[in-house]
C-alpha cells in the first residue's frame, strides 16, 4: 500500500492524543447579567486541527529531536503570501501550515 506520508509521528505533547485540550472561555450568564470563566473543551490545535478544515488526529510528527513536535509556527513568509492565503512553517520540525488571512 502506498503511504503518502512517510514521516514519523508520535502521541501529539499537547493534547496527550486525546484530540481535545480544555480552555478557557468567558461565556455570558443572563442570571447573574456578567461574563463567567467556564472550563470548555476545544480541538487540539498541534495535531490537525491547525489546518484549514483539519481535524486533530492526537499524532503529531517528530522533530528534529526525534520527539513528538509541539509545534511553534513562524510567521507568515512574506515570499509565499498571497492575496487569499499565506503559508508558515513550524521552527522544530518544517510541519507547513497554510493560513487564511482573511483579507
Ligand atoms: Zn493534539
Ligand atoms: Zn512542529
Amino acid at each position: 500500500m502506498l503511504k503518502l506520508n512517510l514521516r514519523e509521528t508520535g502521541t501529539c505533547p499537547v493534547c496527550e492524543g486525546e484530540c481535545s485540550v480544555t480552555a478557557i472561555r468567558s461565556i455570558w450568564n443572563s442570571n447573574t447579567r456578567g461574563y463567567v470563566e467556564t472550563a470548555t473543551n476545544v480541538p487540539c490545535t498541534n495535531c490537525g486541527g491547525q489546518y484549514m478544515f483539519g481535524t486533530p488526529s492526537g499524532m503529531s510528527p517528530l522533530n528534529k529531536e526525534g520527539v513528538p513536535c509541539k509545534h511553534s509556527y513562524t510567521r507568515p513568509d512574506v515570499g509565499y503570501r498571497s492575496s487569499t492565503y499565506s503559508v508558515t512553517r513550524c521552527e522544530h520540525c518544517n510541519d507547513k501550515l497554510t493560513v487564511d488571512s482573511g483579507d
